[in-house]
């Protein structure tokens, strides 16, 4: 007979205990199946830890973007998703290296902190004409 999962529970709070032990003893017996639980753990874990970090990413992106205009100083576009902060000398990963902020988050932080005169934000499609033409058509158009 199928037990509910409320009454799994109380099972399980009931006899911890000896639950935990008999794991401990299966998985001495068994290392094997002890290494496919602790990776199996740990991947629940990484899963978790990873996704925590990418939001805490994104929030920083966010508030980065945000603190400098939190719109293209070229077109005006205003979504965030289009949006990322830029070195207006076009020497972002350059300067990044400078100033030894190794990872994006903590070259974020520093963005927010710092409030630099010599950063904006670009859309991605401003961006990378400038990259690639050295000019936006939006500005040479006027
Ligand atoms: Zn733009
Ligand atoms: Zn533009």
């Amino acid at each position: 007979m199928a037990r509910s999962a409320k009454e799994q529970l109380e099972y399980y709070y009931k006899n911890r205990e000896h639950i935990n032990d008999l794991r401990r003893l299966r998985h001495k017996e068994h290392p094997e199946r002890k290494k496919a639980w602790d990776r199996t753990y740990h991947q629940i874990h990484r899963k978790e830890q990873n996704e925590r970090q990418a939001r805490w990413r994104l929030k920083l992106r966010k508030e980065a973007i945000l603190r400098y205009g939190g719109k293209c100083f070229c077109c005006g576009e205003d979504k965030l998703e289009f949006l990322a902060v830029h070195h207006v000398n076009g020497h972002g990963r350059e300067h990044r290296k400078q100033v030894g902020k190794a990872t994006s988050s903590t070259f974020y932080r520093w963005l927010i902190k710092e409030k630099r005169p010599d950063i904006s934000v670009l859309c991605h499609n401003c961006n990378s004409s400038i990259g690639f033409y050295g000019y936006c058509p939006h500005k040479e158009r006027r």
